[in-house]
């Protein structure tokens, strides 16, 4: 896709997220745009940095790296996919944020690690809220206990909740899925556990983001509607 046309989605997209915003009494300016690039090579990916975009998200490590080899001067970089263990170490010192903390041996894995190199780590947990068998992620019965646990390995910040809702035609049928996840975070909350300050809720696709930013979506990770499929 030309840098045009990228350009275009862009905007488009950013009144579409100001829309929602106004609908629902926030500020565009609470909900972080992700630009999805996994779909797309190296060359759209600069020009979608190009283009002003600070965040980006990539979901497999094989392909990213050598992207965020290139660019990674460049804008903030989020990790989005299923998450090996043994891929830990590549993901550590390049991005800046994990979206899919879904377990007890990846916590574990991605503490050592950090604790090696002395680096914080921010993580969101990632909660299957829909229950799909193919999707990734704690059930929201585990959530507590599992934010517990991370909560007292002291290289790893919890700072949100990420989900992925199932994919629909009528975005409005995935709305409870988002405002569970918004219930579950404010349950968070009142635990107080420590060292979580602010909780981001990273929810919302191209398919969905208006409906997630309605119901409270600090981050949404867009890839197709912002920069089609090169593949
Ligand atoms: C691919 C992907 C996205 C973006 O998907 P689009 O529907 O193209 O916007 C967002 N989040 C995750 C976790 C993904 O894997």
């Amino acid at each position: 896709m030309d840098s045009q046309t990228i350009a275009r989605n862009i905007e488009r997209v950013k009144a579409t997220i100001a829309d929602a915003c106004r609908r629902s009494g926030r500020r565009p300016e609470d909900v972080r745009l992700i630009a999805v690039t996994k779909y797309v090579g190296i060359d759209t990916t600069r020009a979608v940095l190009d283009l002003g975009i600070e965040h980006i998200g990539e979901n497999r490590v094989q392909e990213a790296v050598p992207k965020y080899d290139k660019l990674g001067s460049r804008g903030t970089w989020h990790f989005i996919g299923h998450l090996q263990s043994n891929k830990v170490k590549n993901v550590l010192g390049r991005f800046t944020y994990i979206h899919s903390l879904d377990r007890h041996s990846l916590a574990k894995e991605i503490q050592k690690r950090a604790a090696k190199r002395a680096m914080t780590v921010n993580c969101l947990l990632q909660v299957n809220v829909s229950g799909e068998k193919s999707k990734f992620g704690l059930a929201p019965s585990e959530l507590v206990e599992f934010a517990k646990e991370v909560a007292e390995m002291s290289n790893i910040r919890i700072v949100g909740l990420m989900t992925m809702a199932p994919f629909v035609d009528n975005p409005e049928e995935v709305r409870p899925v988002f405002r569970e996840l918004r219930s579950l975070r404010d349950q968070l909350y009142r635990l107080e556990l420590p060292q979580v300050g602010k909780l981001e809720l990273s929810m919302g696709m191209s398919n969905d983001y208006t409906v997630a930013i309605e119901e409270g979506a600090t981050m949404v990770r867009l890839g197709s509607v912002l920069v089609g499929r090169e593949s």
